[in-house]
């Protein structure tokens, strides 16, 4: 393909320019529209179609781009947003591109908008006459708060690819399923008084210490029950993140909240933790009628996985010279897998992901470019 567009550090640079921070709180979230119009310029001049699609209800975009049409073929999965940053803690400005020591810093290096620039520099240097088969680049939005983005995109395309391949940071190693995440609060209510006259008053902690037990006996309970050999910690992690309650030594407590999170295995789907949660805390909810409250924290996101044994796996291992292993952090597979077998495999550590001075080793780009360039004569020539 005849080179139209800036070099891979010029493109690179351009990237890492536009703040396109997603967060929780709304005075800091900002929209991706002037990346995602970048990125389909860049795209357009080596002649991909662009198709921009509105998350709705929101100042947030994904961009579909593809070359070639017919069936099959291969999609590549970035997400266009970053976490937000500490200004005290970095070295660097994070929206310019710094080289030093064979490292590259800036915000999203790595995590991820690095990843259009490879593949904008990949496709650039491929022949274009050998194409046979579409190739994809999906940008998403907001993958680092409800991944709405990429929900909303495997709600509503008909493309049908062979196969994704999703750049997280995985230091190259080719990843075949991960943990989800879901995190709870729980808000208990007991009766304000004096601390003198407690007798005739509910305690919100003492609510809370039976509930905690019971959390803990669920805890126990889905270690025990689910195990996966392949990922390093082989079964589902819950962890106590915060309780809180209670304003004065000498006032009955009438409020406790405690907030919790779950890392289920992929044999633990959202529903049973939801049931399972449900029946632990039925008993005691009874018990105290109208005083113990759980809600769900933030977006689920469920546990992915797909079979080593699947032929899309195999192909793979076999095309980069590796064996598939697993992760402990989330990413966009679980949605993305409703269009296609999804496999994880980026440049940059996750060690740097969501860290100030996040940076990309300069080791890994030779080999990610290579990567790629086999992964679309694989898939699409
Ligand atoms: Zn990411």
């Amino acid at each position: 393909m005849k080179k139209k567009i800036p070099s891979f550090i010029d493109i690179y640079k351009s990237l890492i320019k536009i703040p396109t921070i997603s967060s929780e709180n709304k005075t800091i979230d900002l929209s991706n529209k002037t990346f995602i119009d970048l990125l389909s310029n860049y795209f357009s001049e080596l002649n991909f179609e662009i198709e921009i699609q509105n998350i709705p209800n929101t100042n947030k975009f994904n961009m579909l781009s593809s070359f070639g049409s017919g069936q099959g073929g291969l999609l590549f999965s970035g997400h266009t947003d970053t976490v937000d940053f500490d200004e005290n803690t970095w070295k660097t400005d994070p929206f310019k591109l710094t080289q030093k020591n064979d490292k590259i810093y800036g915000l999203g290096v790595i995590d991820m908008k690095g990843f259009f620039a490879f593949l904008l520099d990949t496709i650039s240097s491929i022949n274009i006459k050998k194409i046979k088969k579409p190739v994809y680049i999906l940008a998403t939005a907001n993958e680092e708060t409800d991944m709405s983005g990429a929900r909303y995109f495997s709600e509503n395309t008909k493309i049908k690819p062979d196969c994704i391949i999703v750049g997280e940071p995985t230091s190259l190693k080719l990843i075949n399923a991960h943990k989800g995440h879901v995190s709870y609060k729980i808000d208990i209510f007991g009766d304000a008084g004096h601390s003198s006259d407690s007798s005739n008053k509910m305690n919100s902690i003492e609510i809370a210490y039976e509930i905690i037990k019971q959390l803990i006996n669920l805890k126990k309970y889905i270690q025990k029950k689910y195990s996966h050999k392949d990922f390093s910690i082989a079964h589902p992690t819950m962890n106590f993140g915060s309780i809180q309650g209670g304003s004065a030594i000498n006032r009955v407590c009438s409020l406790c909240s405690i907030t919790f999170e779950i890392r289920p295995i992929p044999q633990l789907n959202l529903n049973t933790i939801e049931i399972l949660l449900k029946k632990t805390l039925k008993q005691i909810k009874e018990k105290f009628e109208n005083r113990i409250f759980l809600k769900n924290l933030f977006f689920s996101i469920p546990a992915y996985e797909i079979s080593k044994k699947h032929n899309i796996v195999k192909t793979i291992e076999n095309l980069c010279n590796m064996n598939s292993s697993t992760v402990n952090y989330c990413t966009e597979a679980p949605f993305l897998k409703k269009i296609a077998p999804t496999l994880i495999l980026g440049p940059g550590s996750i060690d740097q992901a969501h860290h100030p001075n996040e940076y990309l080793h300069c080791s890994f780009i030779k080999p990610t470019k290579n990567i790629l360039t086999n992964l679309i004569t694989k898939f699409c020539c």
